[in-house]
C-alpha cells in the first residue's frame, strides 16, 4: 500500500486508523482510540482502547498498551513509528519510556490540523525511565528476556479441571501461563507474572505482565491476555471459559485478587486458577 501511494510506512499509518477503531471497546466513554504502529520489521500492529464496566477506571488498556503488548505477542523488538486517533496522554507517554530508545519514536496525531511524525522527547521532554532504576544492560520492554520461572512442584498444585476439553487443554493452558510469565517485563518489582485464557473453541490467549518505571501506567497480565483475545479475533468476553495465572512464590506485587476481579467482572462462569512459581537461576536472563 505504501508503495502504490508512494509514501513511506510512518506516512501510511494515519490511513489506517479510521478503521482500527472501530475495534475499540470503550463502553464508558464512548470515546474510541486507535493507535497504528510500526516496528523494524515493516510489519503493521494496531492498538485501541479497552473498558470494563464495574470496574475502577484503572483497570482500563489505553490504545499505546495495547500497541505495546501486540508488539510482544508478535515478538517484535521495537517499534518504530505510530499514528494515533487522539494526543497521547501522560500515562501513555510514560509507559513508552518501557522502549530502548524511547525518545527517538516518532508519534503522528491524527487529529492536529497537520499531522506529522514528531518524536516522543518533544511529548515529554523531561523523562523518568527505566535507566534511573535500572542498569543500562537490564533488558527492556519488547527486548528478549527469559525470567527462568518454573513451576513449584507443591501437593497442592493440582491442574485445573473442568475447562474445556478436559486435560490436555488445561495442562496447554498452565504451560502457556508460565511461558508468558517467562515473557514478563517486571524488572522493578523482581515479581513477574503470566495468565493464559482459553475460549469454548479451546483457542488460547497469552498476556505477560508489564511493569512501568513509574509504577501506575504498569499493565496487568489478564489485560495484557484480553489484548491478545481482541487482536486474535474474540469475541463477547464470556466466550473465555478457562484462565491461569502463573506468578512467583513469594513476589513482592501480587496479581491474584485483581485478575480475579477483572475476570468475574467480564466472564463470570470462566474458572480461575493461580499456580506458584520459583526461579531457576540457570535458566534466567
Ligand atoms: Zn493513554
Amino acid at each position: 500500500m505504501a508503495e502504490a501511494s508512494s509514501l513511506t510506512l510512518t506516512e501510511l499509518l494515519p490511513s489506517l486508523i479510521n478503521s482500527a477503531q472501530s475495534l475499540a471497546r470503550p463502553p464508558i466513554s464512548n470515546f474510541r482510540v486507535a493507535a497504528v504502529g510500526t516496528s523494524q520489521s515493516g510489519r503493521i500492529y494496531i492498538g485501541v482502547n479497552v473498558e470494563f464496566p464495574g470496574l475502577p477506571l484503572h483497570h482500563s488498556i489505553h490504545a499505546e498498551q495495547f500497541l505495546l503488548t501486540n508488539l510482544s505477542l508478535n515478538n517484535e523488538p521495537n517499534l518504530q513509528s505510530f499514528a494515533v486517533s487522539a494526543a497521547p496522554c501522560g500515562h501513555c507517554r510514560q509507559f513508552l519510556q518501557e522502549l530502548r530508545g524511547a525518545p527517538d519514536i516518532q508519534i503522528i496525531v491524527t487529529s492536529e490540523p497537520d499531522p506529522k511524525p514528531t518524536p516522543l522527547s518533544r511529548f515529554l521532554p523531561y523523562r523518568f525511565g527505566p535507566h534511573d532504576l535500572l542498569s543500562q544492560q537490564t533488558p527492556l520492554f519488547l527486548e528478549p528476556r527469559n525470567n527462568g520461572l518454573t513451576l513449584l512442584p507443591l501437593p497442592t498444585q493440582k491442574l485445573p479441571n473442568g475447562v474445556c476439553n478436559g486435560d490436555t487443554i488445561d495442562m496447554k493452558l498452565k504451560i502457556a501461563a508460565l511461558e508468558a510469565a517467562n515473557k514478563s517485563h517486571a524488572p522493578y518489582s523482581n515479581s513477574p507474572s503470566g495468565v493464559a485464557i482459553v475460549d469454548c473453541n479451546g483457542k488460547i490467549y497469552k498476556g505477560s505482565y508489564v511493569e512501568s518505571a513509574a509504577f501506575n501506567p504498569s499493565l496487568g497480565p489478564l489485560q495484557a491476555a484480553v489484548v491478545a483475545f481482541i487482536a486474535g479475533g474474540g469475541g463477547e468476553y464470556d466466550e473465555i471459559v478457562g484462565a491461569v495465572l502463573v506468578e512467583k512464590n513469594g513476589a513482592v506485587v501480587k496479581q491474584e485478587g485483581t485478575v480475579r476481579l477483572l475476570m468475574e467482572a467480564i466472564s463470570p462462569k470462566c474458572e480461575l486458577q493461580t499456580f506458584l512459581c520459583y526461579v531457576d537461576h540457570q535458566s534466567s536472563i
